[in-house]
């Protein structure tokens, strides 16, 4: 799992033959959002024509991808993730990126999964024997990733932020799989001797990440926790019960299939963590968007929808809304 060629990703994709491959994940979405400057890359977007109305995300990736030449090659989950994929992939291509699509396949198909990896493998010069390998010697990692889940929603140790942090970090490691499981040992260490928190209102926040800053922090100062955070969760493809191969591992992923298996997943967390109200975050132009509905009539719990568009932090009316969520809730 050595350091090698920077390989953009759009989103979580089985990062075990990215390494196998002997490639450096760069997950786009982190890159973007950790920025010095992320709203600057969205404006930057917009300047060279892309619309307002499209979502902020792709077009930070993209203004990102620009000014980052030394990522050359790009794999772009073109089914079960981004519609506007597609479209950000011409535009890679056009400025002089090799763009390498993925799909997950329709309906949890293994051997149409199976495929997929191996064509994934195959341009990127990975063995699929050694991705199993590899994945194999995640499993400490994911499993400490797991141990720091427990801390967040079973011991109150670790903050809604922090789970989050560390959770869509795993998506790349942020490049490098040891380091980032070396820091994520020292900090277990640190958290298990905090004094356990107990909040007022334990939530879970559906969704993609949101692109607006301090929202667990401002939940944090109104006496309510994020305990669940659902598809960085997902991102980080904790361990399951009995272990599963690699294509077994990316079916079991929710997020890139039908709202249903994200249904599941929610209601059985929910029970788990006795969460007491849910968060959908949803962004502006996008097609999950439309998932808000079911999600509302299926999930049997307090549920506040927020949209996010820009880049920044929680604004004040989002704030009322959130005190008022949290009030009823407490
Ligand atoms: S938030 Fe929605 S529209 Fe934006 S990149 Fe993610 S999936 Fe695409």
């Amino acid at each position: 799992m050595s350091a090698g060629r920077p390989l953009g990703l759009t989103s979580t994709i089985p990062v075990e033959i990215v390494l196998a491959g002997g490639w450096t994940p760069v997950d786009l979405n982190n890159r973007f959002i950790n920025d010095s400057d992320p709203a600057g890359l969205v404006q930057r977007a917009e300047d060279l024509g892309l619309p307002p109305t499209l979502c902020a995300w792709i077009k930070g990736i993209y203004a990102w991808c620009l000014a980052h030449p030394e990522v050359t090659a790009v794999v772009g989950v073109t089914r079960g993730d981004c519609s506007n994929t597609h479209a950000l992939m011409e535009l890679l291509s056009r400025a002089g990126r090799r763009v390498i699509p993925f799909d997950f396949p329709h309906g949890r198909n293994l051997a149409d999964l199976c495929e997929q990896m191996a064509r994934l493998a195959a341009a990127l010069g990975a063995d699929l024997d050694r991705a199993q390998q590899v994945q194999r010697e995640l499993l400490p990692l994911r499993q400490d990733l797991e141990r720091l889940d427990e801390l967040t929603w079973r011991e109150g140790r670790v903050s809604g932020w922090e789970n989050h942090l560390w959770l869509v970090g795993a998506s790349d490691f942020e490049g490098d799989p040891v380091a980032f499981h070396t820091r994520l040992q020292q900090f277990l260490v640190r958290a298990q001797g905090r004094p356990a928190a107990r909040p007022r209102v334990r939530l879970g926040l559906l969704g993609v990440p949101p692109i607006i800053s301090g929202l667990h922090q401002a939940l944090a100062e109104m006496g309510a926790e994020v305990v669940f955070n659902e598809v960085p969760r997902q991102f980080a493809m904790l361990p399951p019960e009995p272990a599963l191969d690699l294509a077994g591992q990316y079916a079991r992923y929710t997020y890139p299939y039908d709202v249903f298996g994200r249904l599941a997943d929610v209601q059985a967390q929910i029970e788990r963590r006795a969460l007491q109200g849910l968060l959908h975050y949803t962004q502006s132009f996008c097609w999950r968007q439309m998932q808000d509905l079911i999600l509302r009539k299926e999930l049997d719990l307090p549920m506040l929808t927020l949209e996010g568009d820009r880049v920044g932090p929680v604004d004040g009316r989002t704030r009322l809304r959130l005190e008022a969520f949290v009030e009823v809730l407490a």
